[in-house]
This record gives structure tokens, C-alpha cells and sequence, in this order.
């Protein structure tokens, strides 16, 4: 009759259970001994659990158990590891979020629901600020979870009149954020191309209350090209399919996106013959324009409709509009090359403005320049969106829950400057899960008087060193060379890096490998060994990319404009400042800098999102690519520093409570003091001294086997 049964743990540190039950999937409670035999088919709900902590093939035998039960929620302690299942699950009703609100995280089956709702708790009753911490690779479900966790507040959380429109705002920046910042990749089909972090406030009597958002590197580069199958942003086509015909009229665009120079433009393909196949097929064909799983036209009218709802008048969108459709005109300006080299604009163009671009400049610098500028263009209106969406949700004073939906550790065939960007980042994260995970276990230890062994991991401070140091890291010495005039070039900042830090133990170049190593690796290529593994940079761009430079007089041409949007983003005061702007990568280490600061202020839970297979099927677990995540992800490390402590914790009064009628001195009271009963207790039971050790106020027992013989004993 219960088509999912849960076991429910049998303590924990957090919240300690009064007694133990079993829950079936619709929340009816059943009887231990049916709960019991499901555990065999089902799994258990806590890798703690499992008998062998150490396999990672009993891991992933668990994970697959769970996920062929549509169970893909499981936890590692308080860490909640999640398998996207590609399809919809009856699990997000307004019944599963009642379920969740309020009760304790282990009384209930695991669920994201459990975490939004211990978050919010915490928040509540101790007074912390807190963050919840989403990481996953593409396609995982970092930021379906983010929108789950957004709607259990928006609908579990008090409201008032003046809050509703909050809570719509903070709903319906997703929507807007989504149309300007995803795009369809081999990866996801919504694919977010910006990192996310979002606090959502909420007032003394936890209601939501404003929230503030945080972005992190658009992949700008994504407006001028795509790699074949990918897509632009989804906002170009939401417009061109959606959008009216007077306002499309009034923007001067075709209903018809195959007219569009960007929306048909492939990558580099033509590297191989089979490539410049790929290429003519995809010029062909247009570069993948409609997918079957996105509706571009109904998607227009949610934004549209979710523009309003934040607050935009009808001229500010016909302004936003207008530069996206700008946009799509540049794209299309062609040049031609007069006899003297210098490139002259072919197309008869509306755009008044480029007529000014006097430079002379060759074809290929003519194209970048335009280029540079659309990118430009593109990412500054992105966050002057942001900005904007913030003003409409500000707030002062209020307690907050951090939302972080970033981009996962990432290992492609090449992989260049946005790469390393991303997994610098990536190692930034995992420092602070070191820092906050083994803090606040330790602390705990502390708080109660334990000694504890320390777990030996390992502390990737010295890759982000590598990559962020003063004047030797990696990051300085590519500015270095993008400020250094004459010959700088990406080669020469290879050479740099070998010269200066090639006999560091995480970084190696194609010279300086060994044999085997440099059999891997291009001439052209530095691999890094990040904590998750190893991955080779391929440094063609990474100047250009780092400097990510836009021609002065297309800036003044900017700030000229008459658009308001523009001028905003687009200030004059830059062009007085004769200093030059900070390099792409510094940009990123201080706004990663500030990241770490917010979140190591704040208590932190961790959704951990896993993707079961690369067709975006149901159904499907491919072992070798969970292996790989379960890897990247750290969690047999996460679970070795769970166990290595004690994996569970209990307050005396409730241990004893549930235990006592084993120990007939314990039974049917105990007078004395609570941990003395405890100890009676247990020594009655057989506990061994290395099983367990008495704290203030906790028993705390280091193996759940010990537990679950308990359990057994109370059973028979
Ligand atoms: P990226 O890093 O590319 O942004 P992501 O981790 O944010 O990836 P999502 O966009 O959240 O990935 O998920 C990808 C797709 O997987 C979703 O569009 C949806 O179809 C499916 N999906 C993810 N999570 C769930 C879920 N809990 N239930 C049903 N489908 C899901
Ligand atoms: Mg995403």
C-alpha cells in the first residue's frame, strides 16, 4: 500500500527524535517490522547508515536503490544529496510543503523541503543568519532546488498584504533572470550562464520580506556565438517569437530568427573535416533555434508579465527590448575590406551609432571590436537587471537565508579561461566547506567536552594559493602580462607561469610534464590538479579574455545615447578615469573574495544536486558519470568526516527516555542524574568504551551499528 517507505534514522545531532518510526511516502506512519524489510529494497535515507562507509560502490548501490524509487533525496548527516529524475514528481504539492513545516529534519522523509525548513528554524530560533549551498555540475538540478526552496517560504512562510507583493517579486525575478541569463546547452536545456546568490530577508515574525541578489561572470561570449546545438540567450527568441508585431515593428526585427547573425552563428567547428561537415549542416539548418522542451512564445508572455510584477513601467522595457534588439542589428553589420586593409560597414544598417566607429581597423578587428561591443552591450544591461530587480525587492534589518546556485566543477575536452574561472571558484567553495564542516563539528565536540581525533583530509588552501596569490599566482601573473606592452601574448604567459611557479605540485605544463603526463596534454596547455581532479587549460584567449577590453570611443558613442538604460550602464565618470578597469579575473577574485566573506558569516546547509545521465532521460542511472560526481562532489569525503566523529549524538534525556526499559536500573525511572542513568545504561547494554563517550549534556556513540542493535533489542 505504501509505494515508498522511508526509515526513519534513529538519532541525530541536530534534533534528537523522541521515538522511532517509519513513514510511508504519502506520510502515514506504518510499523517498524514493514519498514524494516523495505530498508532492503529502498536503501537507507542517510549514508551514515550504511554498514560499509568506506565503499564507493555502496554508495552508488544505495543512491541507485533510492533513485529506481523515485526516492532521489538522501542524506549524509545534514548534507542533502539530490538526483535530478527528469521528470515530474508528486513531491512539491502544498501537502508535501505543510508536511515539512515545522517538524523535525529527521521525522520526515529527506527532502529539500526538510533543509528550506531546518534553515528557516534556525534562522528563527537561534538568531543566525543562514545559507544553503547548491552545487552540482549542468544539468543536475542546482537550480530547480533554489526554486523549490524559494516557493516552501513563499507559500509555508507568515504573510501580510504588503508582503505578498514581496513574495511576488522574489518569485518572478527567476523568470527574468532566466530569459536574460540561461540558454539552451548540449548540457541542460535551460542552463544557467551566470552564478547566482540571492538572500531572501525576512522580518521579526519570518515573513519575507525583500531579498538582495548577487551574480557572478555571464558567459558574455555566449551573445556572439554558440557552439553547434547550443542556443543564444533565451531572450532573443522569447522577443522574435513572442513579441507583438508593433513592437516588433518599432524594433525593426523579423519574426524570424534565422535572420539574425548571432542566432545562427556557430563556433569553431571547422577544426577537423568532420567539423567543417558539422559547420555547413548547421548554417544549413540554423543553429538550433526551436527545442522541443521550450516554448519561446508562452515563455514571453512570463516575462513580460513577470517584468511588470518587479516593477518595470512600459518605457523601461520598451528601453530593455530595444537594446536587445540593437543586439541582434550589430550582429548583423557586415563588413568589407577596402584596398588600403581597413574594414568599411557593407550592411545598411539602422544603427546610427556604429557610423562613428572611424578607427581604421582590419576586417578580423573591425568584427571583434563590434563584437566586443554587443558583448559589452549585453553584460552590463544583464546586471544593470539585477540591480534593478534589487532595488525593487530592498529591505533594511532583516534576518536572511543565502541561496547559492553556482556553477559546478567542470572538466570539457578543451577548457579555457571561463574553465578556470569557474573551478577557482569552485576551490574557493570547497575551502569554506572544509572550514565551516569540521568548525562547527569540532565546536560541537568542544562545546561538550570531547576529545576528538582530528579525520585527516585534504586542504586545498594551497591550490587556491596557487591560483590567487599576491605577485606568484596565476592570476596575478596573467594580469601581469595583459598590462606588459610589446610582445605579451598567451604564450608568453605560459612561459610566465613555468618560470615562476612550474615546480608547484599542483600545476605542470606540457615542457615541464613527465612522459606520461605530456602524452595528455597540448603544447599550448597548463593542467592543474584541483582537489576534484585534474584538468588541462588550454591558454588561447586567456589575454583577450582576461583584458576583456572595449574600444574608448565605443564607450563614449555609449554614454551618448539616448537610451536611459545605456547611459546607466554606460557612465561618463569611466571615461575621465584614465586608470585601467581590473582585469576580468581580479574582478572575479574580489567579488569571490566578498562571496566567502557573506557565507562564512552565515550557518550553512549544502544540497549537493547529482545528474543521472548525459540523454536528459528518466529513468536512467549511468554509473561512470555518477562515479565521476559522487567524486567531484567530495561526498565519500563528506561521509569519512561524518563518520569519523560520531555519527550520532543524543541528548541524555531523550536516550534514556527511549531506552530505559532495557536496563532494569534505568527501569521504570532513573532518580539520579541523567548521565549517570546513561551510563548505567549503557554499560548494562554492553556498549564498549571506544563504541561512545559521555559529553555536558549528549551521549555521543560513533558507530550506528551500536545503535541498531539497540534498536533491535527494544524490537524483541
Ligand atoms: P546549470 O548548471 O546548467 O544551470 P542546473 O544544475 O541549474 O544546471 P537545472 O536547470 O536545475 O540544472 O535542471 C535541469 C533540468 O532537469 C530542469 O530543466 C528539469 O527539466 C530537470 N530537473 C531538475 N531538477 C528536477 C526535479 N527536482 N524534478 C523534476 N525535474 C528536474
Ligand atoms: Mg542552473
Amino acid at each position: 500500500p505504501h509505494q515508498f517507505i522511508e526509515l526513519l534514522p534513529f538519532a541525530n545531532h541536530l534534533l534528537p527524535l523522541p521515538s522511532l518510526q517509519a513513514v510511508g511516502s504519502d506520510g502515514v506512519r506504518i510499523s517498524m517490522e514493514s519498514a524494516l524489510t523495505a530498508r532492503d529494497r529502498v536503501g537507507v535515507q542517510d549514508f551514515v547508515l550504511l554498514e560499509n562507509h568506506t565503499s564507493e560502490a555502496a554508495f552508488i548501490e544505495n543512491l541507485r536503490k533510492r533513485f529506481k524509487e523515485n526516492l532521489i533525496y538522501t542524506y549524509i548527516g545534514s548534507v542533502l544529496v539530490s538526483v535530478n529524475p527528469y521528470k515530474d514528481l508528486e513531491i512539491y504539492t502544498k501537502n508535501h510543503m505543510e508536511r515539512y513545516r515545522g517538524v523535525n529534519f529527521y521525522e520526515v522523509s529527506p527532502h529539500v523541503y526538510a533543509v528550506s525548513d531546518n534553515s528557516y528554524r534556525s534562522m528563527r530560533t537561534e538568531r543566525k543568519d543562514q545559507c544553503i549551498l547548491i552545487s552540482g555540475e549542468s544539468g543536475a538540478g542546482k537550480t530547480e532546488a533554489s526554486k523549490k526552496i524559494l516557493q516552501y517560504y513563499a507559500v509555508t512562510c507568515p504573510a501580510s498584504d504588503q508582503v505578498e507583493t514581496v513574495k511576488d517579486r522574489l518569485l518572478q525575478s527567476n523568470p527574468v533572470l532566466e530569459a536574460f541569463g540561461n540558454a539552451k546547452t548540449l548540457r541542460n536545456d535551460n542552463s544557467s550562464r551566470f552564478g547566482k546568490y540571492m538572500d531572501i530577508q525576512f522580518d521579526f515574525k519570518g515573513a519575507p520580506v525583500g531579498g538582495h541578489i548577487l551574480n557572478y561572470l555571464l558567459e558574455k561570449s555566449r551573445v556572439v556565438h554558440q557552439n553547434h546545438g547550443e542556443r543564444n540567450f533565451h531572450i532573443f527568441y522569447q522577443l522574435i517569437e513572442g513579441g507583438e508585431e508593433d513592437l516588433l515593428r518599432r524594433l525593426g526585427l523579423e519574426r524570424n530568427p534565422q535572420q539574425y547573425q548571432y542566432l545562427v552563428k556557430v563556433g569553431d567547428t571547422r577544426a577537423s573535416l568532420y567539423g567543417f561537415a558539422m559547420w555547413c549542416f548547421w548554417v544549413s539548418q540554423g543553429n538550433c533555434p526551436k527545442v522541443s522542451s521550450i516554448n519561446d512564445r508562452s515563455d514571453w508572455k512570463v516575462v513580460r508579465k513577470a517584468l511588470s510584477v518587479i516593477g518595470f513601467s512600459e518605457d523601461e522595457v520598451e528601453e530593455l527590448l530595444n537594446i536587445i534588439a540593437s543586439v541582434l542589428h550589430l550582429g548583423n553589420i557586415q563588413y568589407g575590406g577596402e584596398d588600403s586593409g581597413n574594414a568599411y560597414i557593407t550592411t545598411d544598417t539602422q544603427i546610427k551609432y556604429l557610423a562613428r566607429l572611424k578607427s581604421p581597423l582590419n576586417l578580423e578587428q573591425a568584427s571583434s571590436a563590434r563584437d566586443a561591443l554587443s558583448k559589452a552591450v549585453y553584460g552590463r544591461t544583464f546586471t544593470w537587471l539585477v540591480n534593478k530587480i534589487n532595488v525593487s525587492l530592498t529591505y533594511k534589518n532583516a534576518s536572511v537565508i543565502g541561496l547559492l546556485d553556482i556553477y559546478g566543477f567542470e572538466v570539457f575536452q578543451h577548457n579555457s579561461f571561463e574553465q578556470f574561472c569557474i573551478n577557482y571558484c569552485n576551490e574557493k567553495l570547497q575551502q569554506l566547506f572544509i572550514e565551516l564542516t569540521l568548525k562547527s563539528e569540532q565546536d560541537e565536540y568542544e562545546a561538550e567536552g570531547i576529545t576528538w581525533e582530528p579525520v585527516q583530509y585534504f586542504n586545498n588552501k594551497i591550490i587556491c594559493d596557487l591560483v590567487e596569490e599576491k605577485f606568484k599566482g596565476i592570476i596575478s601573473i596573467l594580469d601581469e602580462e595583459c598590462l606588459r606592452p610589446g610582445d605579451a601574448s598567451d604564450i608568453t604567459f605560459l612561459e610566465k607561469l613555468e618560470n615562476t611557479v612550474g615546480g608547484h605540485a599542483h600545476l605542470t605544463t606540457h615542457k615541464l610534464a613527465d612522459g606520461k603526463t605530456r602524452k595528455v596534454m597540448g603544447r599550448e596547455e597548463f593542467r592543474l590538479l584541483h582537489y576534484a581532479g585534474e584538468v588541462n587549460y588550454n591558454v588561447n584567449g586567456f589575454l583577450d579574455k582576461n583584458n576583456d577590453l572595449l574600444f574608448r570611443n565605443l564607450k563614449e558613442v555609449m554614454c551618448m545615447s539616448d537610451n536611459k538604460i545605456l547611459t546607466q550602464c554606460f557612465d561618463r565618470a569611466e571615461l575621465k578615469d584614465s586608470k585601467r578597469p581590473e582585469t576580468a579575473a581580479t574582478q572575479f577574485k574580489t567579488s569571490l573574495a566578498k562571496l566567502m566573506e557573506i557565507l562564512m558569516s552565515k550557518e550553512p546547509s549544502y544540497v549537493r544536486c547529482i545528474k543521472p545521465n548525459d540523454a536528459k532521460q528518466a529513468g536512467r542511472f549511468d554509473d561512470v558519470l555518477i562515479r565521476h560526481q559522487v567524486k567531484y562532489l567530495g561526498l565519500m569525503e563528506n561521509l569519512r568526516v561524518r563518520r569519523a566523529g560520531f555519527a550520532y549524538r543524543r541528548h541524555y534525556e531523550t536516550f534514556l527516555q527511549r531506552y530505559k526499559s532495557l536496563c532494569p536500573e534505568t527501569w521504570p525511572s532513573w532518580q539520579g542524574k541523567l548521565a549517570d542513568g546513561v551510563s548505567t545504561l549503557v554499560k548494562h547494554l554492553g556498549y564498549k568504551p571506544e563504541e561512545y563517550k559521555l559529553g555536558r549534556s549528549k551521549i555521543f556513540i560513533r558507530f550506528p551499528k551500536t545503535l541498531f542493535a539497540t534498536e533491535d533489542a527494544l524490537e524483541t
